[in-house]
């Protein structure tokens, strides 16, 4: 079969007077995420997502935290690097499902914009692309404001006439 799944899991830090930006879009909020890159938490689990579906390895690997080039780095440029990688192998993105927990705020008002953004960059209708927010009750570490917490989940897809041996 030439499908292949990817999960991908990501926490950011959350500290006040801080840029929220999350699937590319900018988010209203008194607080940000503490991060080397632009703080971008979903597009980086989504990014882990797509590049576990062919292990890929992490996006630890390909942008590290330590290097200058990624210091503030717009993350859509990191999820247009691993688009590239994903097409360059033949494979493309059946659908994307991607849930953000965060306690506050409220995410609704932008969940749109951030399926529009993430569909653009793979290139896929945006019908093939799920944003969904949840907070968690006020419970834990996302639910005390303290982070931000993303899970995504990837298929990919190849043709049939391509090998299916790699
Ligand atoms: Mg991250």
């Amino acid at each position: 079969m030439n499908i292949r799944i990817g999960n991908g899991y990501d926490v950011h830090a959350l500290a006040p007077g801080l840029p929220l930006w999350l699937g590319g879009v900018q988010i209203e909020s008194p607080l940000g995420c503490i991060a080397h890159s632009d703080g971008d938490v979903a597009i980086h689990a989504l990014n882990d997502a797509l590049l576990g579906a062919l292990a890929l390895g992490d996006i630890g690997k390909h942008f590290p935290d330590t290097s200058d080039e990624f210091k503030g780095i717009d993350s859509k440029i990191l999820l247009e690097r691993v688009m590239d990688l994903i097409w360059k192998e033949g494979w493309y993105v059946i659908n994307a499902d991607i849930t953000i927990a965060m306690q506050r705020p409220k995410l609704a008002p932008y969940i749109v914009p951030m399926r529009e953004c993430l569909a653009k960059l793979m290139e896929v209708p945006v019908s093939r692309v799920s944003v969904k927010a949840t907070t968690t009750e006020k419970l834990g570490f996302v639910g005390r404001s303290e982070g931000c917490e993303v899970y995504a989940v990837v298929l990919l897809g190849r043709n049939e006439n391509t090998s299916d041996c790699d």
